[in-house]
């Protein structure tokens, strides 16, 4: 088989003992032996793994601080925009998210989520993390925004990993288990939910948001005792 036709099906063969730096790669940078890869995969079709483990985040055009054109340059074992005249680096920081598992006896709050991604289906409630934030914070934060409740944050139960759109790693969702702090009343409904409740276990709404969602639920629901029917 001919060692384009490889590359072509499997993406590129790498060898990082044999490190090249070869103007038919259009990263220029690229730990890519380009003998068997086709320069294209470098950029084309984003199939270089260096420039793939940025890609996941937007990359600047400009330097955020001198307004300086950024070049593509091989920085901390990664190809990264930086500034060839003041010297920043752009570093694609994850992004933090926290969820909570809001138990109320046999009931747990879910919300359903006015905007995309999983528009019109059922999540557990949380958002993005602010810097300066801790997790605890931020989900105190998020409930009172989404629903207008107060909770104690107990445990850390899971880290799931968070994907954009088209399915690439972008950061971290953290799931916490919560309860009421006082009030049961859902009293607000936030920007980005439409819906918000509390559900028994034979309740739960079948359309959820996550594989997050779904699994925590399934879990929680694992531990509710049989109802006989017509309970
Ligand atoms: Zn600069």
């Amino acid at each position: 088989m001919q060692p384009g036709a490889n590359s072509a099906r499997h993406g590129p063969v790498h060898h990082p003992s044999k490190h090249v730096r070869s103007p038919q790669c259009l990263t220029l940078w690229c730990a890519t032996n380009l003998k068997y890869t086709h320069p294209r995969y470098c950029l084309g079709n984003l199939q270089c793994f260096r420039y793939n483990n940025l890609s996941m985040a937007k990359r600047y055009r400009f330097c955020p601080f001198c307004a300086t054109t950024l070049v593509e340059a091989f920085r901390f074992e990664q190809v990264r925009p930086c500034c060839p005249s003041c010297g920043f680096v752009q570093f694609p920081d994850p992004k933090v998210a926290v969820i909570a598992l809001v138990i109320h006896q046999d009931h747990i709050l879910l919300v359903q989520r006015g905007v995309d991604p999983a528009k019109g289906r059922w999540a557990l409630p949380g958002g993005y993390m602010d810097a300066g934030e801790m997790p605890a914070n931020a989900l105190q934060r998020e409930l009172a925004e989404e629903v207008g409740l107060a909770v104690d944050v107990q445990d850390l139960i899971q880290i799931y990993p968070m994907n954009n759109g088209e399915g690439r790693r972008v950061g971290i969702v953290l799931a916490f288990t919560a309860s009421p702090a006082g009030d049961l009343a859902l009293d607000r409904i936030g920007d980005d939910v439409t819906d918000a409740g509390w559900f028994p276990p034979d309740a739960v709404p079948a359309d959820l948001a996550f594989e997050s969602t779904t699994t925590l639920i399934q879990a929680w629901l694992a531990q509710q005792p049989q109802r006989p029917d017509g309970d």
